[in-house]
């Protein structure tokens, strides 16, 4: 499915939902499923609050203080609780903070972390009917006069809930063996898309909160993973991203153990579906690293020459503390193996700065692996201290102000990477994904198989369209991306 998904005409009334995402790929491909089953649940998605019967946000607790943000969201639509809409809180934050939402914000009806969106059909009946009890008992009291209708209530010719009596949790499923598989997923983009292959996370980092919102690790079939990639290529796409919080982890729960795949065997299988060009994949911890994914890169071309590899500090001795698993040697091993590889693989990386006890020289040591990497990206983080994380125990010394300084040191460290990486493309010829065009710039944007932008210029004439791929020379760099011309 993809594009703006049409609701199953055969359940009535129809109801409407507004959904919005915070965080990560994960959580955004989440969201393109719990739309794609809300759709199938016969709802229709509106485009703003006030248009809708359902309100539902999809959060992220990875850092600061999202819960509160969360809140101050809620607490803006405050006013329209009078008019009979539901809230609903999905995603980290519902699973960390759990029925204290009921608490802070009384007029939530439903709070599901990730790993219960398998029953999302069932919470959704639960809610409705709830929904419709209320709504008697509201006309009953005769006190509808207070409430306002949305327009689908009024359309159905039902009378008006009294809001806040309804109140639904999927807050217990995190030992779950299931994954949120649904054939119902409405994906935004038409030409790439995501398939989740791994969900929840068993590392426990020592900062990271994913392990306790998002539940135990578990993988999909290989088979499964194979024919939502074979049924997206037959509906047009010709990129897909593999996503999990750690690919590499990945572990075929196949019954049968010839058809059993390693994450690298899985990777080479989507490469060679048929019609697919690209394939992506994220995120990968160090630790499940291995050279056979190095090996797979090599031998299938449709790999892209591409990997992300967070590695959160450049000190073996933060690294430990961080529960890491993995000393700077491991991770510049790994490394070396990607630069032995036959196409160039560019690198990018996730760090934290300011993590409990990290000295000046421990940060040193981050700066001098950002240029012995040489990496094309760089996400950096002050630290935050999260709920129930181990770290939380440990003296979080550094002030807010000094995490901010190594911050931009790093990053101004980090650009001056980029510039000098990003000028040897210039000359060179490099296949892009159309992705759209920037009038104002007179340019189209495109996309190439190391995950850069790579603006271009072309004649009227030529029209490239989103999905297609051109060639493109490159004639130009900045930090973050490139400039080229339309190859005829
Ligand atoms: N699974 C991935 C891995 O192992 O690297 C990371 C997933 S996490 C959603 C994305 C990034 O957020 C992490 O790589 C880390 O840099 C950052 N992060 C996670 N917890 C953090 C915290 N408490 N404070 C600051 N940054 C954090
Ligand atoms: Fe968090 Fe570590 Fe798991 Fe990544 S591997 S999601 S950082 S606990």
């Amino acid at each position: 499915m993809s594009g703006v998904p049409q609701s199953n005409p055969q359940k009535s009334p129809q109801k409407t939902f507004y959904l919005e995402t915070f965080g990560c790929q994960m959580n955004v491909h989440d969201s393109e499923k719990v739309i794609g089953t809300l759709v199938q649940e016969g709802y229709r998605q509106v485009e703003s609050v006030e248009q809708a019967d359902l309100v539902l946000y999809n959060t992220c607790s990875i850092r600061d203080k999202a819960e509160q943000k969360v809140f101050n969201r809620l607490s803006d639509y405050k006013k329209y609780k009078k008019q009979g809409k539901m809230f609903g809180v999905l995603g980290c934050v519902a699973q960390q903070e759990g029925e204290k939402i009921f608490e802070r914000a009384p007029y939530v009806s439903l709070v599901a972390g990730s790993a219960s969106y398998n029953n999302l059909p069932q919470m959704l009946q639960q809610l409705e009917e709830a929904e419709l009890a209320a709504r008697e008992k509201a006309s009953l009291r005769d006190d509808a006069a207070v409430v306002t209708t949305t327009e689908s209530t009024r359309e159905a010719g039902l009378p008006p809930r009294d809001a806040g009596l309804v109140r639904i949790t999927g807050l217990d499923d995190r030992e779950t063996d299931k994954c949120f598989e649904t054939e119902f997923t409405a994906r935004s983009n038409p030409h790439r898309g995501y398939i989740t292959i791994i969900e929840g996370c068993d590392k426990f980092c020592a900062y990271c909160v994913v392990p306790y919102t998002r539940g135990k690790e578990r993988s999909r079939t290989s088979e499964s993973v194979l024919a939502e990639a074979r049924q997206m290529a037959h509906l047009g796409y010709t990129e897909i991203q593999l996503l999990g919080q750690n690919v590499n982890s990945y572990k075929d729960p196949a019954g049968n153990s010839s058809a059993r795949k390693t994450f690298a065997e899985l990777l080479a299988a989507v490469g060679e579906v048929p019609g697919i060009r690209r394939v992506r994949f994220t995120t990968s911890h160090p630790r499940d690293f291995g050279r056979d994914i190095v090996d797979a890169i090599d031998a299938v071309p449709a790999l892209c020459d591409h990997v992300h590899l967070p590695v959160q500090s450049g000190s073996t001795r933060v690294l430990d503390a961080m529960q890491r698993l993995y000393t700077r040697d491991q991770y510049l091993e790994r490394i070396a193996w990607m630069k032995a590889a036959k196409r160039e693989i560019s690198i990018t990386t996730d760090v934290i700065v300011g993590f409990p006890g990290e000295t000046e020289a421990d940060f040193a040591e981050t700066l001098d692996l950002l240029e012995e990497v040489g990496y094309d990206a760089v996400f950096a983080f002050k630290y935050s201290p999260r709920p129930n994380t181990p770290s939380l125990k440990l003296d979080d010394a550094i002030p807010d102000a000094e995490k901010a300084r190594r911050l931009e040191v790093l990053m101004a460290r980090q650009r001056e990477i980029q510039i000098t990486r990003y000028k040897k493309y210039i000359g060179t010829k490099c296949e892009v994904m159309v992705e759209g065009r920037n009038e104002a710039r007179a340019q189209w944007i495109g996309r190439t198989s190391h995950n850069k932008t790579l603006n271009f210029t072309a004649p009227e004439t030529a029209n490239p369209k989103p999905g297609a791929y051109v060639p493109v020379i490159v004639t130009g760099s900045f930090p973050n991306s490139l400039l080229g011309e339309l190859v005829i």
